[in-house]
């Protein structure tokens, strides 16, 4: 659902019927009634209002991203988007709200929000209605075999009409909305979430383990300081050069030709004084002795006879000099609790010298397979077996978390021997993983086994691939049972489980990487779910990123998870992505 304070209200048609006609003279009879509109107007092409030569042209050709022209009567802000197209919600949210009654909406047909099909029989286009959920009334010059509202197209007094009472209904139910403190989410059924809301409960129900333990800094790398970490020494330590060069003092810059008196390499000093007219020979990572203060880089100097002269250098005071502590100074906080320690950290952390880490222990996260068709790969199978994939997948997306494994192997459909297990485990593990039965099938027995051992919300996801996914908690340990199908099972753990053990590590951003790309083909999904079609990105030759499916998308296709490297994320407001058009990407990279 859009989210607009004020009502928006469509109009869907192809192109050809004639919706700015109509618009154009339904707009007076609109504002007659006292309405204050705005319309949002869709353009497929590469648009522009402004005119060459005109300053305003003129000023955003030199660079101006945002170009605002205002006079007494009217003002214009022209925004360059290069990079993608805006999403429909950022485009409304440009309007002034609080000064508007009504906003339609010409173009974005493929957009969740209420919408007025118009149809003309002549132009031999078909209906939009019934695949698009939103069309609240159809004008038309033929009747349409519909259960809603039927309107004259050539009518416009009628269509004004069916508009303002749509605007008194819509604000009415607004501000009853308002006064009862309810969001739309609130009338839809309890245990159907958004993948939003399910990521949400999931990551406020886990807390991050509290135990650390000391590592060798050669062995901290992906693990969780549970430490803030402060500077005990300036970084860099001393004055140094910043370059192979020779070091002069700035004040002594009339010399023209300085006497090298000495070099000096890097972990080494300089014996000696330094006079006016004199120089050394310096390293990159050398100290500069205390009468010195600029570096000349080697290749703009001249050296003959035991002097140094840089003829076409340009030398401003203090140059290619690196200061104690302008990295780090002494007593700087540099790293807090909860951060990954990645390469950089690694780096930093053994720059200042420290050997030992304090970081947060390994997450124990144990693993079942359910199934009575799920094999061991190698072992005997039966012929209507298959082997277990999941058990292996999440093997990897765990060792990809730097979790400690507990894998357990397969259970078959057993309540009772589901139930041991799952009690058994609750006790040694941090985490619980199942992948299976948590379905509505007749042996679908975890998730009841989950309800008798503990507390359980199975919630029906509204996404694709997997809808079904049951979590909770077996004597205060978290239990994911997630579903069987392999490319489900992954999908919900790359937006369910991962953020969940990154909180229960101690991370403190787990916020997973998105982008946005141009769509390559047209891509469709269904209104009212998330869908996580399985992408192949790649950057074209303006630099941007495109994207296309890898193909059919069911989701026990595993082989079409190593095709991807991406996600496309499809929200839930829109069914249809037209080649061209923007869409979100998750990138694979790094998280499979
Ligand atoms: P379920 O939710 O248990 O009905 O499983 C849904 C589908 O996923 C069924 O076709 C199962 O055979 C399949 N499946 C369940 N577990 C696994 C597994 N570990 N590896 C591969 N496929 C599985
Ligand atoms: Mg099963």
């Amino acid at each position: 659902m859009i989210s607009s304070s004020v009502p928006l209200l469509g109009f869907a048609a192809y192109s050809g019927t004639g919706k700015t006609t109509l618009l154009e003279a339904l707009l007076p009879k609109l504002t007659q009634a006292g309405l204050r509109i705005g319309v949002l107007k869709h353009a497929h092409h590469d648009f522009d209002i402004d005119k060459p030569g005109k300053d305003s042209y003129r000023l955003r050709h030199a660079g101006a991203s945002q170009m605002l022209i205002a006079s007494r009567l009217r003002f214009a802000k022209i925004t360059e988007t290069p990079e993608s197209e805006p999403a429909f919600e950022q485009l409304i949210k440009q309007f002034n709200q609080d000064e508007l009654d009504l906003i339609l909406v010409e173009g974005c047909k493929n957009i969740a929000f209420p919408k007025i099909e118009l149809h003309r029989q002549p132009t031999g286009k078909p209906w939009l209605y019934p695949n698009d959920a939103e069309i609240i009334a159809i004008a038309s010059d033929t009747h349409c075999d519909a259960e809603l509202p039927q309107l004259n197209i050539n009518d416009i007094d009628s269509i004004a009409l069916f508009v303002i009472d749509y605007v008194q209904s819509m604000s009415k139910r607004v501000s009853k909305i308002k006064v009862e403190g309810a969001s739309c989410d609130s009338f839809a059924h309890p245990n159907t979430l958004s993948v939003e809301e399910a990521r949400q409960r999931i990551v406020s129900a886990v807390r991050a383990v509290a135990d650390s333990e000391t590592v060798d800094l050669k062995d901290a790398g992906q693990r969780i300081l549970s430490d803030n970490v402060t500077s005990t020494i300036d970084v860099p330590a001393f004055r140094n050069s910043a370059m192979d060069g020779y070091a002069i003092a700035y004040n002594d810059l009339c010399a023209g030709r300085w006497q090298i008196v000495g070099q000096v390499l890097a972990g080494h000093g300089f014996e000696g004084n330094i006079a006016a007219g004199q120089a050394v020979k310096i390293m990159t990572g050398a100290p500069i002795p205390a009468e010195l203060d600029t570096v000349i880089m080697r290749e703009e100097a001249v050296e003959q006879d035991g002097y140094v002269s840089f003829p076409n250098a340009h030398i401003s005071a203090g140059q290619n000099v690196r200061h104690p502590g302008e990295d780090l100074k002494m007593g700087q906080p540099v790293f807090a609790k909860g951060q990954l320690i990645q390469s950089p950290e690694q780096g930093m952390l053994a720059a200042l010298g420290l050997k030992r880490i304090s970081v947060l222990r390994p997450l124990k996260v144990a693993i079942f397979s359910t199934g009575d068709e799920v094999f061991e790969p190698g072992s005997k199978i039966s012929t209507s077996g298959l082997y277990d994939a999941n058990r292996y997948s999440l093997r990897g997306l765990l060792q990809q978390q730097r979790c400690e494994l507990l894998d357990m192997g397969i259970l078959p459909d057993d309540p009772e021997k589901i139930r041991q297990a799952l009690e058994e485990m609750s006790g040694h593990a941090d985490l619980i993983l199942t992948s299976g039965g948590v379905s509505v099938g007749d042996a679908d027995y975890v998730k009841q086994v989950m309800q008798s051992l503990g507390h359980i919300e199975l919630w029906k996801i509204n996404m694709r691939p997997g809808r079904p996914l049951a979590f909770g908690s077996i004597h205060q340990t978290p239990i994911f049972g997630l579903p069987g199908n392999p490319v489900a099972a992954m999908v919900s753990f790359i937006q369910f489980v991962q953020p969940a053990i990154a909180k229960m590590q101690g991370q403190t951003h787990w916020q997973p990487m998105s982008a946005v790309a141009v769509a390559e083909v047209e891509l469709r999904s269904k209104q009212g779910r998330t869908e996580f079609t399985r992408g192949i990105y790649q950057v074209n030759d303006h630099g941007q990123f495109t994207v296309k499916s890898t193909g059919h998308q069911g989701s026990a296709l595993l082989h079409s998870m190593s095709q991807a490297n991406c996600l496309i994320e499809i929200g839930p407001h829109i069914d249809t992505i037209k080649a061209g058009e923007s869409v979100t990407i998750i990138p694979l990279q790094g998280r499979i």
